[in-house]
């Protein structure tokens, strides 16, 4: 059954991971050196935050920059809150993940003379940015699926969500984590997968708010399980809304790369203004934060619904060159990039925090690991610089791979198959997507760019009756992978609305009305289950 022993209606791994994005995918090939993998994907392979990437990859390759520069920038960015080791040991291994990238088939644009192009991004003080035209991520994610294709230990289910984690405290021992539930989308099964080690490669939240930049896939479920079973998780506050994403009535979630603004772009009001200036001296190159809080201040202040990013000072062959695909997009919906401003507004686009690791992806639950934008490994601290997302997946996938190599087995002798209960079909679908809908809506507005305690509060009370019903409906009807996405949508919202409330003042990308100034100490908010795991 899928190349892995069955034992009875349990499926056995070596590996078991969840996610098809560049972590999942690039621990999948190193472990399958040493294991049978099995990854599994909730929707097709390809949809993940991973193939939506525009920029590139961060790493330090040009002449004038240096380790101790990125490492400066990206401490920088992070507001007090990086663990600076954390933050060496990715900068230093950035110019050999970029050499494993090319290494797995991954084409990288280079300059006439042979040399990799290197981007230059916000709040990077050096060009460093790797990319692949403007897509990067789909070309990341096109090689590392050929290399999973063609690997003998790695087998690959799509249309499987993970639903829980199964965790050893239910059988009495410590709560070490051997697998998981899983939900087979297409029949409606729920299997029962157990393995020497269960990689958490899930990604990211955005779906958390109603305007992101992510797709469909970011429910934070790895979070959520992670949470259920009691490991903890870490700086959730921390969610980084981007300063441009497409505002147009038919485009959804299409970012406009950080790279147009580090090539020139620069952000108007509607009447040809800029503004930038007022906020900040490095104007439309600020950080991300910056740049996302004058937006969304200037759109409150005018009652406009967007503003602008103009690029029609720049040479039009080379904006056609080198953002071919945003150029092409943008065209097909009526505006020519190199002749017309674009109307842009800020959508979130990355979660800093998440579950706690140490530098080798483990959790603080024996068994468990977290790669990728699931996972806090403490990189990014209050806030990520950009385009080190992609180098964090590709290093602590590596780590976690070699990690997980000498782990021991634990498996009660007895699995408990997953129980059906006296749950009925679904007869109320609405009931899902309004409440869906209403958590995505007040997160974005109680707990998004500008926060106050009032705004905090008023969303604490409505995520709690919204879980309660949540919850009700969940034991009542059979499981769908919608309903499992909003369970895990609510539990994330109620963490991160925990974690804003705990963070008396602003830091990074959480900005809030009653505290505008940073706390002399730099301190993180971890929060774990007091009470075990719950199922
Ligand atoms: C538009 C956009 C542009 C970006 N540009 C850049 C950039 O230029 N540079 C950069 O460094 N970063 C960029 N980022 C961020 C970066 O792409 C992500 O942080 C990174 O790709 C995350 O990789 P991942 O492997 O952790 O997760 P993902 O690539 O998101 O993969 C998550 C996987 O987990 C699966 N999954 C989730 N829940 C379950 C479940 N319950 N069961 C089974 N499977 C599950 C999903 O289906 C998916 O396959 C960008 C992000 C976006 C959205």
């Amino acid at each position: 059954m899928y190349g892995h022993s069955a034992l009875s209606d349990v499926l056995e791994t070596d590996y078991l991971v969840l996610g098809s994005g560049i972590a999942g995918l690039n621990f999948a090939l190193l472990a399958a050196e040493h294991g049978r993998v099995l990854v599994l994907t909730k929707k097709r392979p390809v949809d993940t935050n991973t193939n939506w990437a525009q920029g590139g990859v961060a790493a330090v390759l040009a002449d004038d920059d240096s380790f101790e520069r990125h490492v400066e920038d990206t401490l920088k960015a992070g507001d007090g809150l990086c663990d600076k080791g954390v933050v060496e040991l990715c900068v230093q291994d950035g110019p050999a993940q970029v050499q494993r990238l090319l290494d797995i088939g991954v084409r990288l644009d280079r300059k006439d003379g042979g040399q990799l192009d290197l981007g230059m991004e916000g709040a990077h003080s050096r060009h460093r940015v790797v990319h692949w035209e403007d897509v990067t991520g789909r070309e990341i994610q096109r090689a590392l699926l050929a290399a999973v294709a063609n690997h003998p230990n790695i087998t690959m289910l799509d249309e499987h969500i993970a639903v829980d984690l199964l965790s050893m405290a239910k059988y009495g021992g410590d709560p070490a984590c051997f697998g998981a539930y899983v939900l087979d989308c297409r029949s409606g099964e729920v299997k029962t997968i157990c393995a020497r080690a269960t990689v958490l490669a899930t990604g990211g939240t955005g779906k958390v708010y109603v305007y992101t930049s992510n797709p469909d896939v970011a429910t934070g479920d790895g979070v959520a399980m992670a949470y259920r079973l009691g490991a903890a998780v870490c700086d959730l506050e921390f969610v980084q809304f981007h300063p441009t994403v497409l505002y147009h009535p038919h485009a959804r979630n299409f970012l406009l790369s950080e790279a147009m603004r580090g090539e020139g772009g620069v952000l108007r009001l509607a009447t040809g203004e800029t503004f930038m200036e007022n906020y900040h001296p490095m104007k439309s190159l600020a950080s991300r934060d910056i740049v996302a809080r004058a937006i969304d201040n200037e759109i409150k202040k005018s009652g406009a619904d967007c503003v602008f990013l103009d690029m029609t000072h720049l040479d039009p062959a080379f904006v056609r060159n080198r953002f071919p695909n945003i150029a092409e997009h943008c065209l097909a919906l009526g505006i020519d990039i190199t002749k017309q401003p674009i109307p842009v507004v800020p959508a979130a686009h990355y979660m800093c925090g998440g579950v706690k690791t140490d530098v080798t992806g483990a959790t603080t639950i024996a068994g468990l690991y977290a790669i990728g934008e699931c996972a806090f490994t403490g990189l990014h601290g209050a806030n990520r610089l950009a385009s080190n997302s992609l180098l964090e997946g590709m290093v602590f996938s590596r780590r976690a791979a070699e990690a997980v190599r000498d782990i021991p087995r634990h498996r009660p002798s007895q699995v408990a198959p997953w129980s059906y209960g006296t749950a009925t079909d679904s007869n109320d679908a609405i009931v899902v997507a309004l409440n869906w809908e209403e958590v995505r809506r007040f997160m974005w507005s109680y707990v998004g760019i500008v926060r106050s305690d009032k705004r905090i509060e008023r969303a604490h009370r409505r995520i709690e009756i919204l879980r309660d019903e949540i919850r009700q409906y969940y034991l009542d009807f059979k499981i769908t992978s919608d309903l499992v996405e909003l369970r895990n949508l609510a539990l994330v919202a109620h963490l991160i609305i925990e974690s804003a409330r705990r963070r008396k003042e602003s830091r990074g990308l959480h900005f809030t009305l009653d505290y505008p100034d940073k706390l002399p100490e730099a301190l993180h908010s971890e929060i774990q289950l007091t009470n075990g795991p719950r199922g």
